[in-house]
C-alpha cells in the first residue's frame, strides 16, 4: 500500500487518460493520493478531483511562481476551498529562488507569509516547496510557531532537515533520491526519524530510476520505498506502512 503525499493529477499530462490511470493506481494499491495546487486553477481542480475519487485528498495553495496572483481575494478564496472536508492542507506553498523568471523575492515572501497566515487561521499543516531558498523558507516557517507540514521534494542539507524536524516539520522524499548522483538527499534519507519520513512524487514531475525522464505517477513510488529502505538498512514495506501512518497523522485523515 503507498500514500502518494504530493502529486499533480490536475496536470495537463494526465488529460488524455487520467481517469484510467486513477483507475489503475486504486487497483495498485494507492491507499491515498495529496493533489496539491500550484495555481488557483490548480486548487479548484484539486478539490473536484477529491470529489471524484475516495483516495484523493487535496491541498491548496499558490505556488511561489505564482507569487505575483496572491491578494485579499486569492487568500479568501482559498479559504472558502478549505471548507470542503477533503482539503488537508495549503500548499503548495513556499519560495523558490532557483528560476530568475519567477517573481521577485519580496513578493514570494509575502504570498508564501499570508498563505502560512492562513494556515495558522485554519489550523491546517502546509506544503511546502524550497528550492534554493533554505534560509529564508526556516525564517517564515520559524514564525508560525504553531504550524507544522512537509517539506517537499526535500533538497536541502543534513543540517537543514534537523532544523525543519525541529519544528515538527515531515520530510517529503521523491524519486529524486534514487537519481544516480543523489547525496544529499541519501544522507538526509538515512538519518530522518521513521515517524516523519513521506513518500512522494511530484508527479507528473521526478519519476524515480529506472523511469526517470517519463511522466511519473503513484506507483513508481515503490522504488522510492525501495531505496530509501536500502539506504536504512530496512525493508520497504515497512518504508511503505510507516510513511501511511505519518501521510495520515499530518494530514489528519483517518
Ligand atoms: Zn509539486
Amino acid at each position: 500500500m503507498i500514500f502518494d503525499s504530493h502529486a499533480h493529477y490536475d496536470d495537463e499530462s494526465f488529460n488524455e487518460d487520467r481517469d484510467e490511470v486513477i483507475k489503475e493506481l486504486i487497483a495498485n494499491g494507492i491507499v491515498g493520493v495529496l493533489n496539491c495546487g500550484a495555481s488557483l486553477q490548480g486548487a479548484r481542480d484539486s478539490v473536484e478531483l477529491t470529489k471524484k475519487y475516495g483516495v484523493f485528498y487535496a491541498a491548496v495553495g499558490i505556488h511561489p511562481e505564482f507569487a505575483d496572483i496572491v491578494n485579499d481575494d486569492v487568500i479568501k478564496e482559498l479559504e472558502d476551498l478549505s471548507k470542503n472536508e477533503k482539503v488537508k492542507a495549503i500548499g503548495e506553498i513556499g519560495l523558490d529562488y532557483h528560476s530568475e523568471e519567477n517573481p521577485g523575492r519580496e513578493i514570494q515572501i509575502a504570498a508564501f507569509t499570508a498563505q502560512m497566515e492562513l494556515a495558522e487561521k485554519l489550523n491546517l499543516p502546509v506544503v511546502i516547496h524550497d528550492r534554493d531558498a533554505h534560509e529564508d523558507t526556516l525564517n517564515i516557517i520559524k514564525k508560525f510557531p504553531k504550524v507544522i507540514g512537509t517539506i517537499h521534494c526535500f533538497s536541502g542539507s543534513l543540517e537543514f532537515a534537523r532544523e525543519c524536524l525541529k519544528l515538527g516539520y515531515y520530510i517529503g522524499f521523491t524519486g529524486v533520491v534514487t537519481f544516480k548522483n543523489a547525496k544529499k538527499i541519501v544522507e538526509v534519507a538515512r538519518e530522518v526519524p521513521i515517524d516523519k519520513i513521506l513518500l512522494e512524487t511530484d508527479c507528473p514531475y521526478m519519476a524515480p530510476e529506472p523511469n526517470r525522464g517519463k511522466r511519473n505517477r503513484s506507483d513508481y513510488i515503490e522504488y522510492i520505498a525501495e531505496k530509501i529502505a536500502e539506504i536504512r538498512r530496512d525493508i520497504p514495506l515497512n518504508v511503505k506502512n510507516q510513511s501511511i501512518s505519518n501521510a495520515k497523522k499530518l494530514l489528519n485523515v483517518k
